[in-house]
């Protein structure tokens, strides 16, 4: 299905699409936020647990395409441990590279997106778990959705 992606890239989407990481409701979740995508029907919430200005503890719950699947898996092992100021700057890159491909600093496994930007439109797949993650920091600890057509 993404014949441009490298065999390396899609068996890591395939694999965190299948065996998606922290992928479960989180107890002491202290923040959350929704996501969806109306385009292609992907729809997630992230919970995160908070120690001050650092991601503690983070998990997803959601159905949606193998690309934002993978992408909100991946999100997760991408962003614990990290503090809020850090988070906005991965976002900013993965931004970077799902819509133009350019792959800016060392990101790390999360540098599988880049080809995503050939199919555009998978580029609202792969950023839906980071525009929750950035509402989830943003929020004062209430539910937040990233879309405002989710009725
Ligand atoms: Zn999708």
């Amino acid at each position: 299905m993404f014949d441009d992606l490298s065999d390396l890239y899609q068996q890591v989407i395939l694999d965190h699409c299948k065996k998606p990481r922290n992928f479960h409701e989180l107890s002491g979740a202290t923040r959350s936020a929704q996501g969806h995508n109306p385009l292609c029907g992907d729809q997630l919430k992230l919970f995160l647990a908070m120690d001050g200005e650092v991601i503690k503890d983070i998990s997803f719950v959601g159905s949606g395409c193998c690309i934002s699947k993978a992408s909100a898996s991946l999100l997760t092992e991408a962003v614990k441990g990290k503090t809020r100021a850090e988070v906005q700057k991965i976002f900013e890159q993965v931004h970077e590279m799902v819509t133009t491909g350019r792959v800016v600093g060392d990101v790390g496994k999360l540098a599988v997106f880049a080809g995503v930007h050939k199919f555009p439109a998978r580029v609202k797949c792969a950023i839906l778990a980071w525009h929750a993650v950035m509402a989830a920091l943003q929020g004062e600890g209430q539910p937040v959705s990233t879309e405002n057509d989710e009725t």
